[in-house]
């Protein structure tokens, strides 16, 4: 079982790192997508500690939408900033998590635009999939795929929280859907049908920690072996067993990312 989506080298996990990968393991995760912040420099410096106590852990990089602020001079820089942090991290297999975010607007949204826009050509410079972030925003978000060609390039839609048509949008342009820990949550029940709709071979597991504990966890800080509780709630969904679901969610998370 793989978590195709945590933030593991955040500060919040800086003392009690290898008893979280300890549990990882214990609950059978063979492997994590680690989540780093392109302009975050003491982010990008923990990297090296997770991947020392978790070999397995795979990196992806890019400028969150909550933080194109930054780059609202040069939106550019954002994916400068994003190719300097990936060949300085060769354990970078993706561009992200990049996209849109309007439902806090932390950034304007022409800027935050421009900063996606860029990083997905970086990553079809790079041949790197993206992982995208995108809330409340989904119509700018296809519109900005479409007109970079996305398809070409690939990715996932982190922490999927749309409903069914917009998965199926999803789904339509070749990419995959990843659901959180939100998917447990008693009255997600939109949620609850798009886990049960999205073909088995487009399908992604994540804890987004240290973000969105699934229950019965809700509240508490995230963690990687949490991702079980996604595999058992989607598996009772589809009527399977979570093995099921984890080994098929692995088997995407393989070819999506090339780990
Ligand atoms: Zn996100
Ligand atoms: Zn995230």
């Amino acid at each position: 079982m793989i978590d195709s989506h945590c933030h593991l080298a955040g500060d919040e996990f800086t003392s009690d790192l290898s008893e979280v990968v300890g549990r990882a393991r214990e609950a059978g995760l063979s492997g994590a997508l680690v989540i780093l912040g392109a302009e975050d420099v003491a982010e990008l410096g923990r990297a090296a500690n997770v991947s020392s106590a978790w070999d397995q852990v795979r990196f992806s990089v890019g400028v969150h939408p909550h933080q194109a602020g930054q780059f609202a001079s040069d939106p550019a820089k954002a994916a400068q900033q994003a190719l300097s942090a990936i060949e300085a991290q060769p354990l970078s297999r993706a561009v992200g998590e990049i996209g849109l975010d309007y439902h806090y607007d932390f950034s304007p949204r022409d800027v935050q635009q421009q900063v996606f826009r860029e990083q997905i050509r970086l990553a079809g410079q790079l041949r790197l999939p993206i992982v995208i972030h995108t809330r409340e925003a989904e119509d700018d978000t296809f519109r900005i795929l479409d007109e970079e060609n996305a398809t070409e390039i690939g990715g996932v839609f982190h922490c999927f929280t749309g409903d069914r048509e917009v998965a199926q949008r999803c789904l339509d342009i070749g990419f995959y859907v990843s659901l959180a820990g939100i998917v447990t949550f008693p009255r997600a029940l939109e949620l609850k049908e798009v886990a049960k709709m999205v073909p088995l071979d487009r399908l992604l597991i994540e804890t987004d920690s240290p973000f969105l504990a699934p229950v019965p966890y809700r509240g508490k800080r995230n963690e990687p072996a949490h991702v079980a509780r996604v595999a058992e709630v989607i598996a009772d969904l589809r009527g399977t067993t979570a093995e099921a679901i984890a080994s098929a969610t692995h088997e995407n998370h393989v070819r999506l990312f090339n780990p």
